[in-house]
């Protein structure tokens, strides 16, 4: 079962992505902030993380860099409303492997997801 946890302040954000993500059989657990979403990496594993860059208190970028620690071979998404180049590089330091513009199409959603999902399952099998 592939565990994905979603971080967004929007409600609507977060209950979307449950949705479709739950309906195409992912285990999906929401954080509202990054301080939650860190109190749920303290004892959850995750192989998808889906984070909002701009959050109240903790932002999308150091919760990224915490969460990079605690999963190193886990996928980690960025979700934004706006792109630069300066801000991709931001993403890339931080240890995002992709990033997504706002509004994010389910279509592209699932697609990213299910790539996630071979791209873990190699990194896995190499090291099993
Ligand atoms: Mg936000």
């Amino acid at each position: 079962m592939k565990r994905v946890l979603v971080v967004d302040d929007e409600k609507g954000i977060r209950d979307l992505f449950r949705r479709v993500l739950e309906t195409a059989g992912y285990k999906v657990k929401t954080a509202e902030s990054g301080e939650q979403a860190l109190e749920i990496l303290e004892h959850d594993k995750f192989t998808l993380l889906l984070f909002d860059l701009n959050l109240p208190g903790i932002d999308g970028i150091e919760l990224c860099k915490k969460a990079r620690k605690i999963l190193p071979i886990s996928i980690i998404i960025a979700i934004t409303g706006y792109a630069s180049l300066f801000h991709l590089h931001d993403c890339r330091q931080a240890g995002f492997d992709d990033y997504f513009i706002k509004p994010v199409s389910i279509k592209t959603l699932l697609a990213e997801v299910e790539l996630a999902s071979k791209r873990i399952d190699r990194w896995l099998d190499r090291e099993a």
